[in-house]
Parts: structure tokens; C-alpha cells; sequence
């Protein structure tokens, strides 16, 4: 059935493609238009679901030692009251990891340590993909042209091999949040892992790193496009009166360092992951809203699952097709639960629903919630070997 493979876009998600392939024989080129590869996020949450798809890839350990277990921490409100409690020791006990916390340019150097160096192609924007008939695919990055036995297209939340492919699908759309994160620049003290304290259509996070540095994020209901001229004072203003350690994590961080995102998602599913010899993956095939931190980690999954069947065969087209019939009920089901999360959470603003919310999730024990968290967690990979 042929073995070469073009990967458009080198971010996790391509990255951990074009390892899965490798792994299961196929020769790889992955083709990014950045002139740099590395990724521009701040930091990542990764659950035993990604990290178990991690190990089959041959990385989990590398991440793994790069990272640090989220055990403690939960949900507040902006008083610092508790609402839900974060049990990572019960999310290890029952699917061997509690989240980890890496920061992303960490988790993308160690995917593309795993890769040879002449497998990545920088600065070369894909402009076209197209069936080069039955057997092969043809893929254009300005004046070249590459050929090969199957495409991956893991060109992000704008893809443009998405559009080609579905052109009457509306695309991406605004989650009516936009979203602050950066990395803060020396150590802080910070009594718990990973926390999230939910005000009126605001949420403040943190997820800690094993340095001691912390990323944290501020996610504000507002309409697209809205950018503020000193993003960091803006915070302090909106945030003031918060309970610590949210100004000393605004403090510890670089003015300059803050990113600012509008958060989108694909909310209109796609209707296949797979078009003859092109798959779908990542972001490309279905951006959730981070309400669940779960979007790499389904694209870890996606790279895993389609390995496995393009291992299996007998047919790129058969493989591709399974890896649709396994990947888009589970990744789409997530992606809703993500979007219901982040209305349930940071969107909230109705001060007589927030204090429904929060009497619901106190009343909650938290086994409950650790086996909420377990529908998405729990997923056994394929093998690769
Ligand atoms: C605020 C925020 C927090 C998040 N937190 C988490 C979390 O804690 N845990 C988690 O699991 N997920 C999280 N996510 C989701 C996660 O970041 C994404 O799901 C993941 O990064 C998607 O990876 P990807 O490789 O599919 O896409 P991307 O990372 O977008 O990579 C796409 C790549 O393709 C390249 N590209 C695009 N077009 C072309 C082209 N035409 N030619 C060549 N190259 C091209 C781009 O330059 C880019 O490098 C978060 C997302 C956000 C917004």
C-alpha cells in the first residue's frame, strides 16, 4: 500500500503523527510554514490518556520526567473558598498518572527530539492538496511539489486542508472567550498544583511546573478581537480582590510575556476524518475549547490510533477509514464536553446560577467528580510494536 507520508503542520499533533508513522514503518516528511518549529503556548496540561499515548509513541518517560504531577489544587471562588477538591493521587490510582504540567516549548522539543532532523521541512507553507490519482497524493508548498502515498493534515484550528476538503463546512467559531496565559518568569510559591477560580464570566488558572515556575491563564466572556493596550495591568484591574496566589502570579510574570488568544472551537462537526488517502488530526480535525485540557491529548490519541491502523492495512484507504470510525465518535464527544464545561464554568455569570454551581460541585464528593474526569482519562491505546 505504499509508505511515504507528508505531514502538513509540525505542532503536536503533526509531530506525534509523523512519530506514530515512523514507528509502523512508513518514511515521514512533516511540513511546517513557521520558520522556526516550536510552539508559541505557554503550558500544557497533559492527562493519563495523552501520556499513555505518549508511551506508545516511545516519549511518555522523556515527558513524563520533564513534568510535574498536579496532586493538589481544585476550584475556588475569587474569595479563595473551596468548591471542588483536584485528587490526583485518585486519578494515579486508577489510571496510573494524575495530570501533568509541562510547559509547551518542553513537550514540542522532546516530540521533535524523537524525529531526524531531516524529516522536518520549516518555512514551507502547504498551498494545495489534491488526489494525484488513485495512488498517490499531490501536495504543493509554493513552487514545490511533493508526492506521496498518504497525507496527514495536522495544520491547526485554521487548516486549510479542512476547507479544500469540506468546503461548505462554516469552519471555526468563537466560543465567546478570549483567553491570557504566559509563563511566569522566576519561581513562585504556590501552595497547590493546579487551581481554577471561576468569578462572573471569568476564570483564573494555574498549573505548576517542576522548576517551580507556574503557567497561568485568565479566560474573559468577550467578543472577539477585543485586545487590551497592557494586557498585564488589565488583569491586575480585573482580577484585584482575588485570592492569592493570583497577584504574585501576575507580579512574577514579564509584561511582555503575555499571550492573548480568542478562544475558538470547531463547534459544527466534521462529517469524516479521512478523504481517500488524507486524514484529518488535531486541532485540524476537531479544536475544542480548553474547558477540559484535552485538545492535545486527543490529538496524541489521534496520532497513536491512526498509526495503528495504517500498520494494520490492507489499504491506506481501509486504515483510513477505521481511524474515522474510532477517532470521531470519541474526539467529538469530547470537544462537547469540553464546550458544556466551559459553559457550566468560566462562562457562568448569572450570580443565581454561579451559586447553584457551586453549592452542586461542594455537595459533590469528589470520587464523583474523579470518575468525571475518567470518561475522558481512561483510554487504552493500540499497540504499536
Ligand atoms: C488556551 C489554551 C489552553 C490549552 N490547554 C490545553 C491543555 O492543557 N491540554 C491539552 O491537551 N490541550 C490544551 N489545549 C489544546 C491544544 O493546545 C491543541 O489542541 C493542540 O495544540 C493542537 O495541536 P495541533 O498540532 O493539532 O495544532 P497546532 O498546534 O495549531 O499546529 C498546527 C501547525 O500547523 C502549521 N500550519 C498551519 N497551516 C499550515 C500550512 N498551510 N502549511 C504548513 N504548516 C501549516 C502551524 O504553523 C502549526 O505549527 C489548549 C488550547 C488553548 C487555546
Amino acid at each position: 500500500m505504499g509508505n511515504t507520508a507528508v505531514v502538513v503542520g509540525g505542532g503536536i499533533g503533526g509531530l506525534a503523527a509523523a512519530i506514530g508513522l515512523r514507528r509502523v514503518g512508513w518514511e515521514v516528511r512533516v511540513v511546517e510554514r513557521a520558520a522556526v518549529l516550536d510552539d508559541a503556548g505557554a503550558g500544557i496540561s497533559l492527562a493519563a490518556n495523552g501520556l499513555r499515548a505518549l508511551d506508545e509513541l516511545g516519549v511518555g518517560a522523556a515527558v513524563r520526567g520533564a513534568s510535574r504531577g498536579q496532586y493538589t489544587g481544585g476550584t475556588r471562588t475569587p474569595g479563595g473558598a473551596r468548591i471542588a477538591r483536584m485528587d490526583g493521587a485518585a486519578l494515579e490510582r486508577a489510571v496510573g498518572a494524575p495530570i501533568m504540567g509541562i510547559p509547551r516549548s518542553t513537550l514540542h522539543r522532546l516530540l521533535r527530539d524523537a524525529l531526524p532532523a531531516a524529516a522536518l521541512v520549516t518555512g514551507a507553507e502547504v498551498t494545495s492538496v489534491d488526489q494525484a490519482g488513485p495512488g498517490a497524493v499531490r501536495v504543493e508548498c509554493g513552487a514545490a511539489v511533493l508526492e506521496a502515498d498518504l497525507v496527514v493534515a495536522a495544520d491547526g484550528i485554521g487548516s486549510a486542508v479542512r476547507r479544500r476538503l469540506f468546503p461548505d463546512h462554516p469552519g471555526p467559531v468563537h466560543s465567546g472567550s478570549t483567553v491570557l496565559r504566559a509563563i511566569t518568569e522566576h519561581p513562585v510559591d504556590l501552595r497547590t498544583d493546579f487551581e481554577l477560580t471561576w468569578g462572573r464570566g471569568a476564570e483564573f488558572g494555574h498549573i505548576a511546573f517542576l522548576d517551580g515556575r507556574a503557567e497561568w491563564h485568565a479566560v474573559l466572556s468577550l467578543p472577539a478581537g477585543t485586545r487590551f493596550t497592557d494586557p498585564r495591568a488589565e488583569l491586575r484591574r480585573r482580577f484585584s480582590g482575588w485570592h492569592d496566589p493570583i497577584p504574585a502570579l501576575l507580579d512574577a510574570t514579564r509584561p511582555e510575556a503575555v499571550l492573548h488568544h480568542d478562544v475558538n472551537e470547531l463547534r459544527t462537526p466534521l462529517p469524516s476524518y479521512a478523504v481517500g488517502r488524507i486524514a484529518l488530526l488535531g486541532d485540524a480535525a476537531h479544536a475544542m475549547t480548553p474547558n477540559l485540557g484535552q485538545g492535545a491529548c486527543q490529538a496524541l490519541e489521534d496520532a497513536v490510533a491512526l498509526a495503528a491502523a495504517l500498520g494494520a492495512g490492507p489499504t491506506v484507504e481501509a486504515a483510513l477509514l477505521r481511524y474515522d470510525t474510532e477517532r470521531r465518535p470519541r474526539s467529538q464527544a469530547v470537544a462537547r464536553a469540553a464546550r458544556q464545561a466551559g459553559r457550566m464554568g468560566q462562562q457562568l455569570s448569572h450570580p443565581l446560577a454561579i451559586a447553584l454551581r457551586n453549592t452542586a460541585m461542594r455537595l459533590t464528593p469528589s470520587r464523583i467528580s474523579t470518575r468525571m474526569l475518567l470518561r475522558h482519562h481512561a483510554w487504552v491505546p493500540p499497540s504499536l510494536n
